[in-house]
């Protein structure tokens, strides 16, 4: 599995298209937010060959779905994301608005994450792992096979999701954290929303919130 970034719009939120041999490719919390992050995105698929084949949304804060209007039309993708979450992407535009941002209304979810569930796409599989605490339907994507976690607002390298937005919990933040993450091999890579990579050992040892 092949993994590349971008980080996008004022947020500096982390965008992941995930590929693998097959060409075909899930495409992450597109946050894309202008004409030309939109170009950025596109033109890495295309000059890659890729072919879309799911949007995915770890969870819908406005960071991470200014580009899923962008995705729906241009790879006629649905947006799937866990039910809990529905009504924070409901409430996407009038945080958008409060930010004073622009925003191209997303498409409502047509497919609902489930946890426990596979992803699966070319040679390659996701498990759907259901970590509320930052936003009640917050999802991370495990690749068992080759040890990565696509992993959202959860967990960065040193600090942990923000709790105060509507639906958060800190406590179950870091309950949540220690039951699902903290249980994973050590050397699991976890690929945030914002900011640098980390590993689960990194976190366990040197994580201040633990
Ligand atoms: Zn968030
Ligand atoms: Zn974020």
């Amino acid at each position: 599995m092949k993994l590349q970034k971008f980080t996008f719009n004022p947020f500096q939120e982390n965008t992941y298209i995930i590929y693998d041999e097959s060409k075909e490719a899930l495409i992450i919390d597109p946050g894309c937010y202008d004409s030309l992050e939109e170009k950025e995105l596109a033109d890495f698929i295309e000059s890659n060959g890729l072919k879309p084949v799911r949007l995915l949304n770890t969870h819908a804060h406005i960071d991470h779905v200014f580009g899923n209007q962008f995705i729906n039309d241009k790879y006629d993708l649905e947006l799937e994301l866990h039910e809990l979450d529905f009504p924070i992407l409901e409430a996407a535009a009038l945080a958008a608005q409060t930010y004073g941002l622009n925003y191209k209304e997303s498409p409502k979810a047509g497919k609902k994450l489930v946890e426990g569930e596979y992803i699966e796409f070319g040679n390659t599989k996701l498990k759907i792992i259901h970590v509320p605490g930052h936003a009640p339907g917050h999802v991370v994507f495990y690749n068992e096979a080759e040890k990565i976690i696509i992993g959202g607002d959860v967990l960065f390298r040193g600090s942990i999701g923000r709790t105060d937005l509507p639906g958060g919990n800190h406590q179950q933040l870091l309950d949540q954290i220690r039951k699902k993450l903290f249980v994973l091999p050590t050397d699991v890579t976890v690929y945030p929303g914002h900011g640098p990579e980390t590993t689960i050992g990194y976190e366990l040892s040197h994580n201040p919130f633990f």
